[in-house]
């Protein structure tokens, strides 16, 4: 199988031809000054593609720096998946565009072929959230989209899997520091395979020293700067004029740099010192997010080649257990045949790897997984989630020994279903073993009382509650009431509430769904994807699209206000009409 990996930039197309099953590279190279020919990128692309006409390509990977939040993964790109790439454009102005030409190129000259969206920030998606958020007010954050992404995610996790398979254990069980020191450079806290820290943060600016970048700088800085110089200059200072080349004067290239350190320039000097302190601190503090750390990777150019700034930045990192051997790292050399060095000495108990780095590789994997895949597919319509927390329905008799004969409920707030609102009035549960104060009435009164708690509220009240559909009280849990005028002792009425969707007759159609019927609904890209079996669907023209879950059910998944699910269906093959497994 061939896989057509093509890597867009906005004046340059790199690509290559590979087996993403063997790793061989069956063509490589580079398109220069595209946007300087007459048809831009369509042209580079044909012309291209008539180069490689010996190789029968099956599928075109493409890699797109800036998938945002709507990409977790890697899709199979279709019109929809366009317009939510243009819409990152403001969080990458420099790449997504060209990506994108890139795409609708490819699309144009190979109609017929399957074309796969690889992002940088995929990888990073299930970061937690105390690294994703930036501490600033929450609702501006929230209105402009400020949180950290995270970039490489390609080369992180290919280096990753290289070091587990190195090192013959599962990545599940790995702590690793993974740099990628190349023109950009970040470093990745990957714990058990996951990525849980990264350097660059909405863009690819934030972090460690780079080529041309800045990487971390007190915001006062780019306040001042803003004042002095304007915005657009500062953008091109700590985009282009800074960094290695900012601080050595001497260009972007650590091999100059480095030559020109050894003949006592001191600006040199000082960007190797600045370089490698800056990462070293960044390894410090991963192991402190991991709680240790087994493995330290170094790729990208600088990662790879520079046997110093390896030897530098590991210095003073033996209380991580970290040991190099300076021979083993001095001899290290990255081969297709070796594309993994060990250069930690023999008392190391944390290893340092040197791992050659091949996001097109990675890119052509992911390409040939996607369209491989025994699919799930989901729909592109989320469903918003609401997490109920323990509440009581209650019906007039009941209210009236509670509360007093003839009270009412009074709205406290309304909750997001029509017609309904959480009351001002509460009640206390009192079960075998233990009580629950304070519960929340939600209104209007109901015609039966209906109690729902989570599992975890039945161990602590000492109760058995059964899943049951709202209404269906039957036969139920007893449970014991206390108001502030009176106490019931329910013989029935005490549920755990059956997971569902509410959905207008409109949205049952959009989803082939009827009413009764028992849905799946993913939860993906947050810190813990689920699928939540069982979902009964409850169809009404009144009712608003939301999924109902208790507090157990959202804290499995570790979801929060705002979260959305998708409903799964199961097709035999991509593309495919898809058919809902549904029983009634
Ligand atoms: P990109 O991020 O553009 O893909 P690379 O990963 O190819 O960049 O890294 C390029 C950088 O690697 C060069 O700018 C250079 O600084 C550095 N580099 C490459 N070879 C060496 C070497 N032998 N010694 C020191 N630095 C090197």
């Amino acid at each position: 199988m061939n896989i057509l990996v093509i890597n867009c930039g906005s004046s340059s197309i790199k690509y290559q031809v590979v087996d993403p099953d063997s790793g061989e590279q069956r063509a490589a190279g580079k398109v220069e000054r595209v946007s300087e020919m007459a048809g831009g990128h369509k042209q580079a692309l044909a012309e291209l593609l008539k180069s490689l006409a010996q190789h029968e390509i099956s599928a075109v990977g493409h890699r797109v720096v800036h998938g945002g939040s709507d990409f977790t993964e890697s899709v199979v790109i279709d019109d929809d998946v366009l317009t939510a790439i243009e819409a990152c454009v403001p969080l990458a102005p420099l790449h997504n565009p060209a990506n994108l030409a890139g795409i609708r190129a490819a699309m144009e000259v190979l109609p017929a072929v399957a074309q796969v969206a690889v992002f940088d920030t995929a990888f990073h998606s299930r970061m937690p959230r105390r690294s994703t958020t930036i501490a600033i007010d929450s609702d501006t954050a929230k209105e402009f989209g400020i949180r950290r992404y995270g970039f490489h995610g390609s080369s992180h996790s290919h280096v990753a899997q290289r070091a587990a398979a190195f090192l013959k254990r599962p990545i599940s069980e790995l702590r690793l520091i993974s740099c990628h020191l190349g023109n950009g450079a970040s470093a990745c806290a990957i714990e058990y395979g996951r990525s849980v820290e990264t350097s660059m943060g909405m863009t690819p600016l934030e972090g460690l020293v780079m080529g041309t970048r800045s990487g971390d700088v007190d915001p006062g800085v780019v306040l001042r700067l803003c004042r002095e110089l304007g915005i657009d200059e500062t953008d091109t200072l700590l985009n282009r004029n800074s960094g290695l080349a900012g601080i050595s004067g001497v260009g972007n290239d650590l091999r100059d740099i480095e030559s020109k350190a050894a003949e006592g320039h001191e600006g040199s000097r000082l960007a190797i010192t600045v370089f490698a302190h800056q990462l070293r601190k960044y390894i410090g503090a991963y192991a402190a997010v991991m709680g240790g750390v087994d493995a330290i990777l170094f790729t990208g150019g600088i990662g790879q080649n520079s046997v110093a700034m390896r030897q530098r930045i590991v210095q003073r990192l033996d209380f991580l257990g970290v040991q190099v051997d300076e021979d083993a790292n001095r001899d290290c050399k990255l081969t297709a045949q070796q594309d993994v060095w060990d250069i930690s000495g023999e008392t190391a108990r944390t290893r340092v790897l040197v791992i050659a780095t091949n996001e097109e590789l990675k890119i052509a994997q992911e390409t040939a997984r996607l369209l491989a895949k025994e699919n799930h597919v989901v729909s592109e319509k989320a469903i918003p989630i609401a997490i109920s927390a323990r509440h009581v329905h209650l019906d007039r008799a009941t209210m009236d020994i509670l509360f007093g004969e003839g009270s009412e409920l009074t709205v406290y707030k309304e909750i997001s279903q029509p017609g309904q609102y959480a009351s001002e009035q509460r009640v206390n549960l009192v079960g075998p073993r233990n009580r629950i104060d304070g519960v929340r009435i939600l209104g209007p009164l109901r015609s039966k009382n209906q109690i729902e708690i989570s599992r975890t509220d039945e161990y602590k009240l000492g109760v058995d509650a059964p899943i049951r559909g709202s209404g269906k009280v039957a036969g139920s849990a007893p449970i014991i009431l206390e108001g502030p005028k009176g106490t019931i002792n329910l013989k029935e009425g005490l549920i755990c509430a059956r997971r569902h969707i509410h959905m207008t007759p409109a949205d049952a159609e959009h989803y082939g769904v009827s009413h009764g019927d028992e849905v799946e609904v993913a939860v993906c890209g947050g810190p813990r994807d689920l699928v939540y079996g069982d979902v009964l669907v409850r169809v009404k023209s009144s009712y608003l699209l939301e999924m109902h879950i208790d507090t157990d059910e959202a804290n499995a998944a570790e979801l929060s206000r705002g979260a959305t699910g998708e409903l799964v269906y199961e097709v035999p093959s991509v593309p495919v009409v898809a058919t809902l497994r549904s029983r009634r």
